[in-house]
């Protein structure tokens, strides 16, 4: 039995490793067990745009996702870490008289009419009823910032084990033993981060699965300065000189199968928003399963009549957004310190567990 610690982090996606980045800071000791390799499920698959405007659910779920992108430049400066932070912003396009109107209620977006869309986005398919442009909705490369924050946890003591499924999880007195394979580490807290699987770890908690598939292409040169953005559909500019072309929306699904059906439909995607983008080098095409709630706002907080345990989870097409805000809610949950109370009632895990069959039992096999 390894020394105890005074929490377990569950699963090495974004949310696992900001949370145990932000525990460690705050000077706790943190154990982090990933079932896999860290940075390689959902996360990895995603966009990494901060569309805290895009992708708007209520006024909590807004302040939370601004707090976030703050979290995300004070991390790059404390730590200098490459997380593929890109300037720029998104531009939202308005195809429609009723899309423009909903657009312009924000005023902390620069309109620009069709003509301005042309000039500063020469390839670009002109939205009829032109633009608004999000400047401070930056993006980040989701596999880099997912690492970044797992090196930061460890450079501050943080231990990590990737291979280390969860199997077994077993209440002691005012904390829990856990089994990870063939080891067994104590813990006070345990803060379950395992994404779309989190639902075997909470027993009646309702998660599904909404696949999406991607491409990435070779922009040949084009030099796109915005991420591009209509209907949850988008074409991303990475660094590197590739678009991000995304993504499809496939309820219920729980396969990464490639199919043709979705690159059609990333095809189709691409020409929206640049005629000829379909005809470009595909350099590389994937799939991720987005961990959906019952109302597309995450589970964070305690679950409910266990004791020190938390579950961080659901983040649906909004985890690389809401990381560290997530991650500091957790935090300060765990160590004691005021939470914003309308932001607990809005992602109360309660929300989403409508039977608690093995609650009574002590000990819990996942
Ligand atoms: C196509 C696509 C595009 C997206 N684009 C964006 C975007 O632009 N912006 C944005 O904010 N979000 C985006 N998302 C959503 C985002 O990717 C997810 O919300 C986020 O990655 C969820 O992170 P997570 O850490 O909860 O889950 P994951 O990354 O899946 O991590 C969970 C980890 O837990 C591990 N685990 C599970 N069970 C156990 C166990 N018993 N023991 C040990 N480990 C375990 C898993 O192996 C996994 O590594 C996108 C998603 C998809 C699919």
């Amino acid at each position: 039995m390894s020394q105890p610690v005074d929490v377990v982090v569950i699963g090495g996606g974004i949310i696992g490793c900001s949370t145990a980045y932000y525990l460690a800071k705050a000077g706790l000791s943190v154990h982090l067990a990933e079932r896999d390799k860290i940075a390689q499920g959902t996360t990895r698959a995603a966009g990494g745009m901060l569309g805290a405007h895009s992708e708007y659910l209520n006024d909590t779920f807004y302040s939370f996702a601004q707090e976030s992108k703050v979290l995300y430049t004070e991390f790059q400066c404390d730590t200098g870490a490459d997380i593929g932070f890109t300037v720029g912003g998104i531009v939202q396009f308005a195809c429609s008289e009723e899309e423009r109107i909903a657009l312009s209620r924000w005023n902390n977006a620069a309109y620009l009419s069709a003509k301005q869309v042309r000039e500063r986005i020469p390839h670009v398919a002109t939205p009829a009823f032109g633009a608004y442009l999000f400047e401070a909705d930056v993006h980040v490369h989701p596999e880099k910032a997912c690492l970044a924050f797992c090196a930061a946890a460890t450079s501050l003591g943080a231990t990590v084990s990737e291979q280390a499924s969860v199997d077994e999880i077993t209440l002691l007195h005012g904390g829990y033993q856990i089994r990870i394979g063939a080891s067994i580490i104590t813990a006070k807290h345990l803060v379950i981060a395992g994404g779309t699987a989190s639902a075997k770890l909470v027993p009646g908690l309702h998660m599904t699965a909404v696949k999406g598939q991607c491409m990435q292409l070779n922009a040949m040169g084009m030099h796109l300065p915005y991420t591009l953005f209509h209907k949850g559909c988008y074409v991303i500019p990475r660094p590197d000189g590739t678009l991000v072309v995304g993504a499809t929306m496939e309820q219920g699904l729980t396969d990464l199968q490639l199919t043709d059906a979705g690159h059609l439909a990333l095809n189709t995607i691409a020409e929206h928003f640049i005629p000829g983008l379909s005809h470009f080098p595909v350099m590389s095409r994937w799939a991720g399963l987005r961990p959906k709630t019952v109302d597309d706002l995450p589970y964070i907080g305690r679950v409910p009549r266990k004791e020190n345990m938390y579950i961080a989870a659901g983040h649906f097409r909004n985890g690389i957004l809401l990381a560290p805000a997530t991650a500091c809610l957790i935090r300060d949950l765990i160590i004691g310190n005021e939470v914003n109370t309308e932001r607990i009632k809005a992602f109360d895990p309660k929300r989403g567990i409508f039977h608690e069959a093995n609650n009574r039992t002590e000990r819990q096999s996942v």
